[in-house]
């Protein structure tokens, strides 16, 4: 059994595991940058020790500081939460090799995942369905137009490297292809350091479902239904919810039983998402992320699962808590993700937060590292917190969210909140007819 474990992160999510590890009566390390010496992880976690400056290059981006704050510690296992290393197979088989225990998927796990071809190509080969594009990569501009032509327009071009909505660029006709050829290699390149592209249909009405799989490295797998991520900006999520508006209990079971059966397969271990574009009743497999994502409790609501709990008790080689029949949907939950910007631009505003409540009562959880009085640093992304809420069904989880966000006081700064007020007021977001475009169609007409 772990007695220690260190947590490679910062800010809601470095709680999120500190907060498992103390149930489990498991100790928790804080790593921190110089800038972060006052974050609200580095005050809960049981020990805290700092591995570099503000730049996350050289601190939690460091793999030596991160391994060598493991040894001076003596933590017997390394939680990366997500982000940072949480992906990146060459710190995952360092740790191998020096016996410390990642809890998460195995290196080659991750980089069978993280390189968006291979990905791609190996779900195809376990059955689970995929967009329409290239196989394998288009690495000239004629081979991207041949494609292009015979899947037909609109396509999207996207980095195999990509991440964060970075390295896509959509051609709405032939004579797009040019450019956005050119500018996905380019962004990521810039981004990735790598410039090799592939091409996918673009599909224009889908919502982005993900479906939640669990495995524990035996050949065991387990999904937790999906989530329901379309309400995006800039390719990157802002609300989500489980279950899924659009998705029935036969369309659930279906594609996970697809996504289980292909985890299972492969011995994964630990927590992973899925992702799909869903149109027409079809599923498109897009992109596996092998590692906990930011919306996890909007499953562990619906479920009353703890995900970093299980996560833990597979590292140390004990079985699922949970079986596939164990696993029943109970009522509905929400995520809005609060950011440190500024509407409308969405600009980032860190900076001295003046007073600080976070909501409660019956179904409501607030994930945040804030406090009164904390200084926001200017280096790191600009969530700041969490809030989500679990109704009975999708009109109690609404009501809830609308009084939750207006229990929610966060002075100082300015945050995405108001845009939350905005959209529950939108009869599309109360019925949940919304597609992974509607967010940037309503942005357009509402807030400039
Ligand atoms: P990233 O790893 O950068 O998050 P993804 O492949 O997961 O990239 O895609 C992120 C988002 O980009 C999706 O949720 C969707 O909104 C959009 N997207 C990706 N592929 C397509 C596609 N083929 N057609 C339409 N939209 C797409």
């Amino acid at each position: 059994m772990f007695e220690k474990i260190l947590i490679a992160n910062r800010g809601e999510i470095a709680l999120r595991v500190i907060r498992a590890c103390r149930e489990m009566g498991i100790k928790s390390v804080a790593v921190h940058s110089t800038a972060d010496s006052d974050a609200m992880h580095v005050r809960m976690a049981d020990e805290a020790i700092c591995i570099g400056p503000a730049a996350s290059a050289n601190s939690y981006l460091s793999v030596s500081a991160i391994v060598s704050a493991c040894e001076i510690t003596g933590a017997d296992a390394i939680h990366p939460g997500y982000g940072f290393l949480s992906e990146n197979a060459s710190f995952v088989q360092i740790l191998e090799d020096h016996d410390i225990t990642f809890i998460g998927p195995t290196a080659e796990h991750i980089r069978i995942m993280g390189d968006k071809i291979t990905a791609k190509d190996t779900m195809k080969k376990l059955g689970v369905p995929c967009v329409p594009g290239s196989d394998g990569g288009v690495p000239t501009l004629a081979d991207a137009k041949r494609v292009a032509a015979e899947i037909g327009y609109p396509v999207i071009i996207k980095a195999t490297a990509g991440g964060g909505g970075r390295g896509m660029k959509v051609a709405q006709t032939a004579a797009d292809i040019e450019s956005a050829f050119h500018n996905a290699r380019s962004e990521s390149k810039a981004a990735f350091g790598n410039d090799e592209v592939y091409l996918e249909k673009y599909l224009t009405t889908p919502r982005h479902i993900e479906i939640q799989v669990f495995g524990d490295g035996k050949g065991n797998a387990v999904h937790l239904g999906e989530r329901d991520c379309s309400l995006q900006r800039r390719h990157q999520k802002v609300f989500e919810e489980a279950p899924g508006p659009a998705i029935t209990p036969e369309l659930r079971a279906r594609i996970g039983k697809v996504c289980a059966d292909a985890v299972a397969s492969i011995n994964y271990i630990g927590a992973g998402t899925i992702e799909f574009l869903f149109e027409n009743d079809e599923f498109y497999f897009i992109e596996m992320n092998t590692r906990l994502q930011v919306e996890h409790p909007v499953t562990e609501g619906i479920f009353g699962v703890d995900l970093v709990r299980e996560q833990i008790r597979v590292a140390e080689g004990l079985p699922m808590s949970f079986t596939q029949d164990d696993l029943v949907i109970n009522g509905h939950a929400i995520e809005v993700r609060i950011n440190a910007e500024k509407l409308p631009n969405f600009s980032p505003c860190p900076g001295k937060v003046v007073s600080f409540h976070a909501p409660g009562g019956l179904g409501v959880r607030m994930d945040s590292a804030l406090y009164a009085g904390y200084s926001i640093p200017p280096y790191y992304d600009s969530l700041i917190g969490k809030l989500i809420v679990h109704g009975r069904d999708r009109t109690e989880a609404l009501a809830r969210l609308a009084r939750a966000l207006n229990e929610l006081i966060i002075d100082g700064i300015d945050t995405t909140i108001p845009l939350f007020h905005a959209l529950l007021q939108e009869p599309d977001i109360q019925s949940g007819d919304y597609n992974i475009h509607w967010l940037e169609h309503w942005l357009e007409t509402h807030l400039q």
